[in-house]
């Protein structure tokens, strides 16, 4: 039986030593992170990694995030990073941001996909810290949601998918970004965004002066790709879903209307609500923040009013807006309609 400590008010120091004997024992422990919960096994444990990729279903070429409470622990896990590494390192971890560095041998095979690289992420969660500190072992966690599905931003959204399959879910509350970390390589000295998350180019730009955006953000990557989890089905809810842009609110609203069926839910923004006829509508919130916190949550209980269509109004593609539309896309299988 899968066991749920409740951490929401505060961190049971009990509870925490017994999720870490868990970790230590080779078992899977869902967590929460500032970005989205982790489903989490002893990186170092070849075993503990083989069921995280059991228990979501996922595709072994698709390399696992692991993540560290303290600089401390970098040195047994990677090669030295280099100097522009090191300054990415320092100005966003901990935070929503993951690094890919060269990795040593202790990392297990499966955790990098056969990659010479792993991504490397420090949250800034208290309670995954304290886990990753008391465990005092490298975490591998991708997203909590069984492949293919929006990932979990909160307890209730994942603990059928995972109930028998892990031992211990940490609750601690709706996450606060919502979307995964930004994922970045530095490549031939540029730092290059090959996932995008709360971290924005911007964001990087100021501290090295210069950032690039991976090709395949907002199309369908194919054949060997820089980071393999581009390839995949991913954020999807189960009924049919398009996305819709335009930067004049007229033409998005004509847009979407005649997109209309009989039982459309519409998921957009909060001020547009009374804006289409439509059997459903889901408010994401107004400013990209809200929308990154609530969009996985909208996405399953999408479902839930077994709609004929869903339609997402899209946003800008600019800051945090380039990691919510690069979600968006894959979610509605790059049904995206924009003008
Ligand atoms: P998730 O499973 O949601 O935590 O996503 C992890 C993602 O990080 C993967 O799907 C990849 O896109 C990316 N990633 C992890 N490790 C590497 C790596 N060594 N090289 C490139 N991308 C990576
Ligand atoms: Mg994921």
């Amino acid at each position: 039986m899968t066991k749920i400590f409740n951490f929401k008010n505060d961190i049971n120091e009990e509870e925490l030593n017994i999720a870490a004997n868990c970790i230590k024992d080779g078992k899977l422990v869902i967590f929460p992170t500032e970005t989205v919960y982790g489903i989490g096994a002893n990186a170092l444990d070849e075993d503990a990694v083989d069921s995280i990729f059991i228990a979501k279903g996922r595709a072994n070429d698709n390399p696992l995030i692991v993540h560290i409470s303290d600089f401390s622990m970098l040195e047994k896990l990677v090669e030295e990073p280099t100097k522009l590494e090191q300054k990415l390192m320092d100005a966003f971890m901990p935070g929503p941001f993951t690094l890919i560095l060269k990795k040593k041998d202790i990392i297990p095979d499966n955790v990098s996909a056969n990659l010479d690289t792993v991504g490397i992420r420090m949250p800034a969660n208290k309670i995954a810290h304290d886990l990753i500190k008391t465990t005092n072992l490298p975490i591998a966690a991708p997203s909590a949601n069984i492949s293919s599905r929006p990932s979990g931003t909160k307890v209730e959204d994942i603990k059928e998918e995972f109930q028998n399959k892990v031992d211990i879910i940490i609750d601690g509350g709706e996450t606060s970004v919502g979307l995964e970390s930004t994922v970045v390589k530095v490549i031939d000295g540029i730092p290059t965004i090959l996932r995008p998350g709360k971290i924005t180019p911007e964001d990087i730009i100021e501290i090295t002066g210069i950032c690039k955006l991976s090709d395949n953000l907002f199309k369908k990557a194919e054949g060997v790709v820089e980071s393999p989890g581009m390839k995949y089905k991913h954020y999807a809810p189960n009924n049919k879903c398009i996305l819709v842009y335009s930067d004049k609110e007229e033409l998005l609203i004509k847009l979407i209307n005649s997109n209309i069926k009989e039982k459309t839910l519409i998921i957009g923004n909060a001020k547009n609500k009374n804006k289409y006829n439509c059997y459903k509508y889901l408010s994401y919130g107004t400013t990209l923040e809200e929308i990154s916190h609530n969009i996985f949550s909208l996405l399953r209980e999408a479902d839930i009013y077994e709609p004929d269509l869903i339609i997402i109004e899209g946003v800008k593609k600019e800051g945090l807006g380039i990691a919510i539309m690069n979600r968006l896309i894959r979610a509605s299988s790059y049904n995206y309609i924009e003008e």
